[in-house]
Order: structure tokens, then C-alpha cells, then sequence
């Protein structure tokens, strides 16, 4: 690929490589939109448990899709999500949410549903889109100017998500537990060619962000 103008970043990784706090700071200093696509998977997961559906039950998910009403602002400073005019942003980031979210994103109309809304945001962000998840380099924007896999080894992920809800045994057993599953339907732990690993067990958040910016400016220079 060409180097020159920048406008779609594609940022994969597993859980805890800090990925999301990552991409919202590179976003802002690049002064690009953020679209965290793991929101919507976690917002269906949302609305299945408030139904008081079971999300590993793929039935019960379908029963629940043409009805997914989901909202997100990708240009507000603080991302909102909603579900049906609902505000779950904070709702969204509970451990019940993580160890139901699997359950919906392994069924592949989900996936396909929320691809094609994935993509109609990123195709009219201006000036640019910085867009984070697990399939993203592969599936969702294979041809972003910028294609990257942040990645840290596990028990550094662990420790980083110990600090951000407690629980050490509980967070440990359910991070693996959720990537063990979430790479059976999207391998997120070797880049695909053309992507470019950032290893992150070493560097702290800043030097993360600047890994991932200078990235970006190195394309544009190309
Ligand atoms: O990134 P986050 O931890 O919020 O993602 C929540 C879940 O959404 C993941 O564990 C995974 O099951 C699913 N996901 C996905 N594909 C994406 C983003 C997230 O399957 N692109």
C-alpha cells in the first residue's frame, strides 16, 4: 500500500492490551473519530440479559437482532452507546457483560449485522477513524491505511485489568477464559500480513500511544 493521507486506523488485540484506552488517546491526538466495537457486542449482550435470555443459547440472540436498536456517537469526547434510547454506556463495562459477551459474538449473523453498520460509520468519519476490536485488520476494514495488533503477554494483561475492577483470581481465570473463546471465532493473537505487532509487556500507556501514532505518521510520510 501507498503511503500519504490517513483516514481509517484498524487497532486488534486481545483483552487487558489496553486497546481501548489506547485507541481513545491516539484518536484524540491524531484528531481523529473512535469507533470501540466491542460497545455493540456488549450492548447485545446488554439487551439479552435484560430480556432475560440466555446469550450462549444462539436462539435466543437471533430472537433479539432485527430488534437491536444500538446507537453510538463516534465524535463525542466521552463515547456514549445506547440500546432502544437507553444510555448503557456504564452498564456495558461490568464483569456480567464480559463473561456474557462471548456468547453473542461467536454467532456469525451478529457479526455480519454489526459489520455492515461498522463500516457505513467508518466510511463517513471525517477526517479520519481510528476503529478498535478483534477482527478488525482481518475482517472489517482489511484495507485501513494503518493496520496494527496490540498485543502484551497475559499475566501483563491480567495485572493491568486487576487495576481497573479487583478480584485478582476471578479477573485472571475470566480473561483467559474469554479469549480462549473469543479466538476460536477471530485469531487476534498473531497478525495477519501487512498488520504491525506493538507489543505493549514492555512500554508504558504513553509510549503505547506514541508507538501507535508514530505508526500513523510514518504511513502519512511514506
Ligand atoms: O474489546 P472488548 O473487551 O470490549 O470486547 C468485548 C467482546 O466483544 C470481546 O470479548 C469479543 O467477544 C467481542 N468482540 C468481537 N469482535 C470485535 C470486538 C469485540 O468479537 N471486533
Amino acid at each position: 500500500m501507498g503511503g500519504g493521507l490517513v483516514t481509517t486506523v484498524a487497532i486488534d488485540g486481545p483483552a487487558g492490551s489496553g486497546k481501548s484506552s489506547v485507541a481513545r488517546v491516539a484518536a484524540e491526538q491524531l484528531g481523529f473519530h473512535l469507533l470501540d466495537t466491542g460497545a455493540a457486542y456488549r450492548s447485545l449482550a446488554w439487551l439479552v440479559l435484560e430480556r432475560g435470555l440466555d446469550p450462549y443459547v444462539e436462539a435466543d440472540v437471533l430472537s433479539l437482532l432485527d430488534d437491536f436498536d444500538y446507537a453510538v456517537d463516534v465524535s463525542g469526547e466521552t463515547q456514549r452507546f445506547s440500546v432502544g434510547g437507553v444510555d448503557v454506556t456504564g452498564a456495558i463495562r461490568t464483569e456480567r457483560i464480559s463473561g456474557a459477551v462471548s456468547g453473542v459474538a461467536r454467532v456469525p449473523a451478529v457479526r455480519e449485522a454489526v459489520n455492515v453498520r461498522f463500516r457505513a460509520l467508518i466510511a463517513d468519519a471525517r477526517p479520519g477513524i481510528v476503529v478498535e476490536g478483534r477482527d478488525i485488520t482481518t475482517v472489517v476494514a482489511p484495507d485501513a491505511d494503518v493496520r496494527i495488533l496490540l498485543t502484551a503477554d497475559e499475566e501483563v494483561r491480567i495485572r493491568r485489568r486487576i487495576g481497573d475492577v479487583g478480584d485478582a483470581a476471578g479477573v485472571a481465570e475470566r480473561l483467559s477464559a474469554r479469549d480462549r473463546s473469543d479466538n476460536q471465532v477471530v485469531d487476534f493473537m498473531t497478525p495477519a500480513p501487512g498488520v504491525t505487532l506493538v507489543d505493549s509487556t514492555h512500554l508504558d500507556f504513553d509510549e503505547t500511544v506514541q508507538a501507535v501514532v508514530e505508526l500513523v505518521r510514518t504511513q502519512e510520510r511514506a
